[in-house]
């Protein structure tokens, strides 16, 4: 337990999953969201949970927070879905990678000896035994990597648990109130601007995934480099006879988009997702959606029948080497949890149990260490 007074900037599913760690250790926390909390990239997420798919030989870092953050879902599920009273909808069926075509098998080749280098548990699967596990799988599927251990949280009903929980454990939230400016008097961070009044606080935790840069007050040097990445969405509805359980991922050597689609328990297939460097901007496009639909349709030609339910657009808070930037930053009381990039749902539950160490304790777990603000600063 803790007596100070902690103001978090940004209600989405970092700023959420921290405020609700520590609220629950009894702690005096206050959430500003400059619209409604969860309702910006963690609301647009696919909620893939996959250290493995995601793994580059040159992020030996990341793959370790990733997996760690992996194996503590259960656990954080466990306590999310009791404190909040329901379901997140986490599930454990694994992902397949697949490919369609010749040039796509050397890639997936390419892709699953950088993963055996790595050490990590996956299978090569030849189309048919990739039929096998996933029947809606197109007959032109040539060749998988199957990723038993990459599972799926719907990523909208965690952010409404994680609202449910920080509430019920005590937490204050702002919602439609903007912060405007951090403010700093002697190299302390003291508290923030609103706007319409000072809030002076104890520890200011900034995340506000892809607007954590447009806060004013920020020594130049630190603020931190944090960019919108456009992804476009869309979900179908599966019907009796066209279902999936597996997320399965393309790998597609010769166009622009590779797609994913996630099954959700409720019927919903969500299919992502385009990656565009477009500052701000979240409207979809008719070649980013056609993208999508085509991936999805090559990879399980039954979506082709399926209900067109939703097509939506996130911007994904991506760092300057691509990885979070967690803990301490040179300004005291002031620690900073953004950048998540991709992985953002995944890296929740260690984020979330790490920043609040932070705060409790002054300390941090050597897996973090990588990530601190310091490595854009030498
Ligand atoms: C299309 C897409 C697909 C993705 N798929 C996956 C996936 O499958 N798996 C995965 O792990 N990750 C995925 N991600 C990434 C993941 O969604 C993000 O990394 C994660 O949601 C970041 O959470 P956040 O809380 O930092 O940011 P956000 O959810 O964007 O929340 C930031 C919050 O800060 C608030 N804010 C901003 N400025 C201010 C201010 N000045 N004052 C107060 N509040 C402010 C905003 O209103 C917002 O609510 C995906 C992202 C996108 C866009």
């Amino acid at each position: 337990m803790t007596d100070k007074k902690i103001l978090i900037i940004g209600g989405g599913i970092i700023g959420l999953g921290i405020g609700w760690q520590l609220a629950k250790s009894g702690a005096s926390v206050t959430i500003y969201d400059s619209a409604k909390a969860g309702r910006a990239a963690s609301w647009a997420a696919a909620g893939m949970l996959a250290p493995l798919a995601e793994a580059h030989s040159e992020e030996p870092e990341l793959l370790k927070l990733g997996t760690q953050s992996l194996a503590c879902y259960p656990q954080w599920v466990e306590a999310l879905e009791a404190d909040a009273k329901m379901s997140v909808g986490y599930r454990v069926e694994g992902t397949l990678i697949v490919g369609l075509e010749p040039d796509d098998t050397h890639q997936l080749r390419h892709l699953y000896t950088a993963q055996q280098d790595l050490g990590l548990d996956v299978e090569w699967l030849t189309g048919r035994e990739a039929r096998a596990v996933e029947s809606a799988l197109s007959p032109r599927v040539t060749a998988a990597i199957r990723c038993a251990t990459d599972y799926q949280v719907d990523n909208r009903l965690m952010v409404k648990a994680l609202r449910r929980a920080y509430q019920v454990c005590g937490g204050v939230m702002h919602e439609n109130s903007t912060i405007e400016r951090i403010v700093v008097e002697n190299g302390v961070a003291t508290g923030v601007q609103t706007q319409t009044s000072f809030q002076a606080a104890d520890i200011l935790i900034l995340a506000a995934g892809c607007w954590s840069a447009q806060i004013k007050g920020l020594p130049e040097t630190i603020v931190p480099p944090v960019r919108p990445v456009k992804g476009q969405m869309l979900a179908l509805q599966m019907e009796a006879g066209i279902t999936v359980k597996n997320v399965i991922r393309t790998v597609r050597a010769r166009y622009p988009t590779s797609v994913y689609l996630v099954p959700r328990a409720d019927g919903r297939l969500i299919v992502g997702a385009t990656s565009e460097e477009m500052g701000f901007d979240t409207r979809l496009t008719s070649g980013g959606v056609f993208e999508l639909l085509r991936g999805a349709w090559e990879a399980v030609p039954g979506t082709y029948e399926l209900p067109l339910l939703e097509t939506w657009a996130g911007l994904r808070p991506g760092s300057r080497d691509n990885a979070p930037i967690l803990g301490e930053t040179p300004v005291e009381n002031l620690i900073y949890a953004t950048g998540h990039y991709r992985n953002g749902i995944l890296l929740t539950p260690i984020t979330a149990y790490e920043i609040a160490k932070l705060v409790l304790t002054g300390e941090t777990s050597e897996i973090v260490a990588p990530f601190q603000l310091d490595r854009f600063l030498k």
